[in-house]
């Protein structure tokens, strides 16, 4: 079957108290779209709303921290992320953050400039320090969609909500339904009563009560499904959410939810995961300048992912600007978040989300974030001194050109006789003249100094025997790979290749 579409997932970040939590809140208590108005709600970590057949999905876990430390488990859920940023008091630490974490995310941007009620609202000059974050808004030269909200005269709520769905139509969000059902943990805990209840975001596919379900390293039977007024859902879709019951542990935010066909293999899984994720935690050391170079090798990453914490405006700058400028074509160093101050969790966070190292300049990492990073494997490392980050991520940039393959002459040889042999082909009778000729060696193949051949040995003789190598003075048999045309006076040159580590100029 084909792909359907999907309502779009949409997630709220910005500054302290600049009203994310009032917008959500205003959207689902108000219920200006659900119809089914009032009834006690419980935070359970996502919402649904439905407007003219359309559907949103909001997580209902506002901030970039929370959302980056989803995306850090691999969990990449948001379409969407409103940007919220109070008109009163205009771009802040946190909104500059917030726009970072979801750019490194990918996701679509709206913004929401809220609190226009207030007479000190400024939505100009909100607009253009935005504008200044080379966020480009709809109607000053961009297509980031944005508009004035107010939680307490309830203006702009709508508009919001049809930027939403507008962007989501533009995105072409679909996913797959004749597929096992899959889910994303947003939210768990343990209830006294009920057990493991975990809330759950709708990926593709379809979950029904009595199906069977693995979770990261926990399983279970779907006992109930129900949202977030208590009310029992009968069937889940992509994108939907629902609190179930069922799972025989707590699972952890961001686990993956798979359903399965029975209880023995539901069982297998778990008993799988739980080891897998003992070894990782073993071995966990995602973000550490040897393992990108590791890393490099294998994925042919070429890009240092780089988050930048200084004392100064004027040094992350300074900073900023060397590590451009070791960029070439091949190699860069791509810097998803720079700011003036300690290394936070949230730093940590969106390290580990965007396989990135955090580099401090005379600031300290906060016990907790450092811990996070012990957990997580983020590798931060503090300078006093300019030079040696520049030194530092120089090397690292070194580690991950491309070596360049250089060629070096081993030896020379000279046909002496040719031999043709039923069923073995032709050998060359050679006498080494320089050097050493070695079996897995690559040759040249000259015939009055004019090349006629690039092959190499198929084999190596010293008298009858196989050798590995002959050394000047010495005579062998020669026979080559797809050339058999040898004649007497013919020289062969051998060479091989190396591996040299480029550097950056
Ligand atoms: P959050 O920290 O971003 O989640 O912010 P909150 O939603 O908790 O809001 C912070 C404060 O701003 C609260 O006291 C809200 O009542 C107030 N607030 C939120 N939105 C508006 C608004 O549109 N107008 C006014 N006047 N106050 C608002």
């Amino acid at each position: 079957m084909e792909d359907v579409p999907r309502p779009p997932v949409v997630t709220i970040m910005g500054h302290v108290d600049h009203g994310k939590t009032s917008i959500l809140d205003y959207i689902r208590n108000e219920n200006i779209v659900a119809g089914e108005s009032g009834g006690i709600t419980q935070h359970i970590g996502a919402y649904q709303i439905e407007i003219n057949k359309h559907k949103i999905t909001f997580l209902d876990t506002p901030g970039h921290e929370a959302f980056t430390a989803m995306r850090a488990r691999g969990a990449n859920v948001t379409d969407i992320a409103i940007i919220v940023v109070a008109a009163t008091e205009g771009v802040k630490p946190q909104t500059r953050e917030a726009i970072d974490h979801a750019r490194a995310a990918g996701v679509s941007l709206i913004f929401a400039l809220n609190k226009v009620d207030l007479p000190e609202a400024n939505v100009d000059k909100t607009i253009s320090e935005i504008l200044e974050l080379g966020v480009y808004l709809e109607q000053y030269g961009g297509d980031v969609p944005w508009c004035k909200t107010s939680t307490v005269s309830g203006e702009g709520i709508l508009n919001l909500i049809e930027l939403i769905l507008i962007t989501a139509e533009m995105m072409e969000l679909k996913a797959k339904v004749d597929v096992p059902g899959e889910a994303i943990v947003v939210e768990s805990r343990l209830d006294t009563r009920m057990g493991s209840v975990a809330t759950i975001l709708m990926r593709q596919g379809t979950l029904k009560r009595g199906d069977i379900v693995v979770c990261g390293a926990v399983n279970g039977r779907i006992r109930r499904m129900e949202n977030e007024r208590g009310s029992e859902i009968k069937e889940l879709g992509p994108s939907d959410v629902a609190i179930i019951y069922g799972l025989n542990a707590v699972p952890k935010a961001g686990d993956v939810l798979n359903q399965v066909d029975n209880e023995k293999t539901a069982r297998a899984i778990s008993t799988e995961r739980q080891q897998i994720r003992l070894e990782r935690e073993k071995y966990q050391n995602k973000s550490s300048l040897q393992n990108i170079f590791a890393r490099i090798k294998e994925d042919k990453i070429n890009n240092l992912n780089v988050i930048l914490k200084t004392d100064t405006d004027g040094s992350a700058e300074a900073i900023a600007d060397s590590f451009q400028k070791l960029n070439n074509e091949e190699v860069s160093v791509n810097i998803i978040h720079k700011s003036v101050g300690g290394i936070s969790e949230a730093d940590v966070s969106l390290a580990s989300a965007s396989d990135a190292i955090i580099i401090g300049f005379h600031v300290r990492a906060a016990q907790t974030a450092k811990k996070l990073a012990e957990d997580e494997g983020v590798q931060i490392k503090i300078y006093q001194v300019i030079y040696d980050a520049i030194d530092d991520v120089r090397a690292a940039l070194e580690g991950m050109l491309a070596p360049t393959i250089e060629e070096q002459s081993i030896g020379s040889a000279t046909v002496k006789q040719v031999f043709k042999i039923k069923k073995i082909g032709t050998i060359a009778g050679c006498q080494v003249d320089r050097g050493v000729i070695q079996r897995d060696c690559l040759i040249r193949l000259y015939r009055n100094d004019v090349m006629i051949k690039e092959d190499k040995l198929s084999s190596l003789k010293h008298y009858a025997n196989d050798v590995k190598e002959v050394r000047a003075g010495t005579d062998c048999g020669i026979s080559l790979v797809s050339f058999s045309d040898i004649k007497e006076g013919d020289v062969i040159e051998a060479y091989i290749e190396q591996e040299v580590a480029k550097k950056l100029t």
